[in-house]
């Protein structure tokens, strides 16, 4: 198979910039008026480099819209030939949508976050799309597990691809509050220290799940230094056959990235920064000193609860230390989930320490 139109690229598309990538289209092509609509919205806003849109619908339940496959393929190569400036982006999922999507010259496809959760799909998909010329970005598993994400990642440049991109949509957890999938900023600041070459996105709607998160979310992440966004966009959002609670209209997209505060990642340091950090560096070096003595403490305990046959955990004692650290916490102006998960982790460790 010959590429052709953008195909025939000889630069790659995603790249690390002193601009953040966006990419914004719907969460899935409905129509070839829908996409061009969308289209004819972005082509001229030159800080939008590329359209997304869904073909192959993943629906939790089964009886929902699915997606319109091939015949969506047909309207984005149609497309294509006319906004040659804006290469198309679709999601795949099976070896058998590579193939597609290489006959109607798609550019760029995503791996979706239930696709890049399972090494044998993706070892499937890497292989399809080995020569493709088919740039590829890598979405994070369902799971807040980096080494599912960086493996994955691994396998399509394994295929020899090297146009990638990785994007973060957040993580599916129990009773979620707030966001659709919890962001778990740690996971992608892992991954970019990891993997520092690779342009990371965003992806704001699917982490908020609701409109008015699209703009904070987009910002936390810039901040984060993250390379890029990927934005659910639509004509008629609340007409959106799937995802229409966190789809926006191009000109509210307009709106949120002019009035997003892009920082400046150029290699200086502020004056004003050094004492602080300085400081920073002191009260980290301190927090180990402590963590290493409240760790032998422990390890003396444990050897006193073992002399008296007593067990290591004792419910009533954690939930009286738990309870005192979030008061506390709490009069310190700390947040008290975050006094909470730090208080657990170092307990986990004390009782390791203890048990030894
Ligand atoms: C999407 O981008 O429309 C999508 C299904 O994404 P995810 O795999 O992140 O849920
Ligand atoms: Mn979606």
């Amino acid at each position: 198979m010959h590429n052709k139109g953008i195909r025939a690229k000889m630069t790659k598309i995603f790249s690390i910039s002193n601009k953040p990538t966006i990419i914004a289209g719907p969460c899935s092509a409905e129509s070839e008026l829908q996409l061009q609509q969308v289209a004819d919205s972005i082509v001229s806003d030159h800080r939008i480099s590329m359209l997304r849109c869904g073909v192959w619908k993943p629906r939790t339940h089964p009886g929902g819209f699915e997606g319109y496959g091939e015949k969506a393929l047909k309207w984005i190569s149609n497309l294509q030939e006319k906004y040659p400036t804006l290469p198309f982006c679709c999601e795949v999922a099976r070896p058998e949508h590579v193939e597609l999507c290489q006959q109607y010259h798609i550019p760029a496809v995503w791996i979706g976050a239930r696709t890049s959760v399972n090494p044998f799909l993706m070892g499937e998909l890497a292989e399809a799309l080995r020569g493709s010329g088919i740039a590829v970005i890598v979405k994070n598993p369902i799971t807040p597990d980096v080494e599912l994400w960086t493996g994955a990642i691994e396998r399509i440049m394994q295929a020899g691809i090297d146009d990638i991109a990785a994007v973060h949509r957040g993580f599916t957890t129990y009773n979620n509050i707030g966001y659709r999938n919890n962001p778990l900023w740690q996971i992608p600041i892992e991954l970019k220290r990891r993997m520092p070459e690779l342009p990371l996105f965003c992806d704001p709607s699917h982490i908020g799940g609701q409109r008015g998160l699209i703009a904070p979310v987009s910002q936390m992440a810039l901040d984060l230094h993250f390379d890029g966004l990927m934005i659910e966009c639509h004509p008629n959002p609340s007409e959106a056959l799937t995802d229409s609670q966190q789809q926006i209209t191009p000109s509210e997209l307009t709106s949120i990235l002019d009035n997003l505060k892009i920082r400046s990642h150029e290699n200086y340091t502020p004056s004003d920064l050094l004492p602080l950090r300085q400081e920073l560096d002191m009260i980290d070096s301190q927090l180990l000193e402590l963590l290493s003595r409240r760790m032998k403490i422990s390890a003396s305990i444990g050897a006193i609860k073992r002399e008296h046959n007593m067990p290591f955990f004792q419910p009533e004692r954690w939930q009286q230390v738990l309870d005192k650290q979030i008061t506390n916490g709490r009069n310190l102006g700390l947040d008290e989930q975050f006094v909470k998960e730090l208080s657990e982790k170092i307990h986990g460790e004390s009782l390791r320490q203890q048990e030894q």
